[in-house]
Formats: C-alpha cells, structure tokens, sequence
C-alpha cells in the first residue's frame, strides 16, 4: 500500500453546493485541493473518483416519501427541500448522491483494507432528517454510513466524532435511542447559533442515556476552550472501544467563519484528527472516516482540512 489514505475528488462532488456566492458553494472542494496541492499532500495520498449511489441505500436511513420528493424537485429545480435554508437546483439529488456513494465507498476500502483512514470533502451533512432536509444538508451521509456499518457490514459500536460549529442534530436525533451510536459534539452554544440544539443535558435517550456528549461552547470560545473539551471527548469515546470512527470535521469552527462566533485555529483539527487517528489504531485497526462539514470561510476551510488529512498520514513515509 503505498499511502494509507484515501481522498475523494471530483466535479461531481464539488458540484454539491448552493451556486458560486453561495456560503455552501461549488468551489469549497477546490479552494482544499488547491491547498492540498500546495502543500505536497496530493502525492501522498490515494485520489479517488467520487461513486454515487441508488435510492435504496439512501433509504437504509431517509424514509422513502423524502427521497421521492428530492427526486421530484431536483427535476423542476424549484422550492425548498426545507423551511428555506436549502434551497433546490436542477441536479441536486444527482449531486446528493455522489455525497453518500463516496462515503460508503470510503466504508467500503477502509473495511476492505484497501486504505487505513479517508477522507471525503464535501460530506458530513449532519443537519438532514430521516424525512428532511436542513441547513444545507439534503441527505445525511453520516446517517446512511451509520445505518450501512450495522445492515451491511454487522459493525454495532459506532463512534460520531463532531467539530463543526454547529450541532450535529440530525445525527443526534436519528440516533438518539441508540445505545451503540457513541456520540460526542463540540459546537456554539444553541442559544447563539443554528440548529439551537445540542445542551449538555442530552445525552441521549431511554436505555441510550448516557451515550451521548454535548459541548456547548460560549460564542468567541477559542483553541484553549477547545483542548480542555476536547479532553472529555476522548476520555467518553474511548471508553466505548468503538469498532469505527466517523469524524465530521466542519472548518466553521476556525475563526473568522462568516455564519458562526467560534475561534479555533487549524491546530484544533489537526489535535482532533491526530488524537482520533490514536483511538482508532488502538481499538478498531486504524478505522477512521473524516467528513469535511461546513466551512465557509475558504481559506479556513482549506487549512484545516489539509491540517485533518496531514494528521491522518502522519507516521507514514514522504515519498521522495
Ligand atoms: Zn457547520
């Protein structure tokens, strides 16, 4: 194996966004891989083609009246999938799709031992509901991944890894009753910052009690609130001994996002990559999917996600 990593790339994963202008625009993959390049990471690591997927694994997690309706205004391209955050265009279903498939196939080459760990950009839609869409996510590749670990490849603990400024809502509500999905999500406050979920307080449901880690963090909380949390992060997900970690590493935590308050810096990925990557070499042979979130700021968003992918290859040979 030449690289343990897989990152996947592409027009049809770029083309998931809201149009150029948009917070959640198509040109969030190449700002990263312009930096990637910059960097020397693109040599390291193994570059895959985006993979779409059939509406019958979208259903392992959507209900199927949801995807019907997608299928639908993805043709006219008109309304909202939402209350009016995520808008439809011509395509997007088609587009959501290659969100997902390139996911599952991340699943698939890491179970395959095809790679060590991977990376997927434009993923970790973690605001979708089973039966909606929310805050510019249309279908919730954390969810189906979740759903496909246990129905495809008979995975049971599951650790759900956040830092995207944002609640992870639509991940902690699918699974809120699921005492094997190990959750733990660092994020602003509610009070302050959309989905206005996340209290400390949930901590899951029922025999799920307990399960379940929510940090909120006061608006301008910066790289020193963020280790101190992060410790409790570690300390909770380790416990679990997962049997696969997916990291939803959103890029809107770093300061100078223009839709969040935090003020972390690319260091704070980077730890949480490195310190996941520990976790995951030490109970689930080295299992562990990155997913790159929301980031709107493009120059954030492209450190960042460079600063998670370099962690993952570290300890692993530059080629020369
Ligand atoms: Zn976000």
């Amino acid at each position: 194996m030449p690289t343990p990593v897989c990152v996947y790339l592409g027009d049809d994963l770029a083309r998931y966004g809201f149009g150029e202008g948009h917070p959640f625009g198509p040109d969030r993959l190449g700002a990263f891989w312009h930096q990637a390049q910059t960097s020397g990471l693109d040599a390291r690591v193994i570059q895959c083609a985006p993979v779409s997927v059939g509406r019958a694994i979208l259903e392992r997690f959507h209900t199927q009246d949801y995807v019907t309706r997608v299928i639908e205004q993805s043709a006219s391209g008109e309304g909202y999938l939402d209350c009016g955050d995520t808008p439809a265009f011509p395509g997007i279903y088609e587009a959501a799709c290659f969100v997902v498939g390139s996911v599952l196939d991340a699943v698939e080459r890491i179970l395959n031992a095809e790679c060590r760990h991977a990376f997927v950009p434009i993923a970790g839609l973690h605001h979708a509901r089973r039966d909606s869409a929310a805050g510019f996510c249309v279908f919730n590749d954390c969810g189906v991944a979740i759903e496909t670990l246990r129905l495809q490849y008979g995975l049971r603990r599951i650790a759900y890894v956040d830092i995207d400024a944002h609640h992870g809502d639509g991940v902690f509500y699918s699974f809120e009753d699921d005492m094997e999905l190990i959750f733990a999500d660092l994020h602003e406050d509610g009070r302050f910052l959309y989905p206005g979920t996340g209290r400390e307080e949930e901590t899951g449901a029922g025999e799920a009690r307990g399960t379940k880690l929510n940090i909120p963090l006061p608006p301008g909380a910066g790289d020193a609130q963020f280790y101190l949390a992060w410790e409790r992060v570690e300390t909770f997900v380790e416990q679990y001994r997962p049997e696969f970690i997916l990291f939803q590493c959103g890029a809107d935590s770093i300061a100078g996002d223009p839709i969040t308050h935090l003020r972390y810096t690319p260091a704070a990925h980077r730890h949480a990559a490195q310190r996941l990557k520990q976790l995951a070499e030490k109970h689930c042979q080295g299992r562990l999917l990155a997913m790159g979130g929301g980031g709107y700021n493009r120059g954030n968003l492209a450190l960042a996600w460079t600063a998670v992918v370099d962690a993952l290859l570290a300890d692993w040979p530059v080629p020369v």
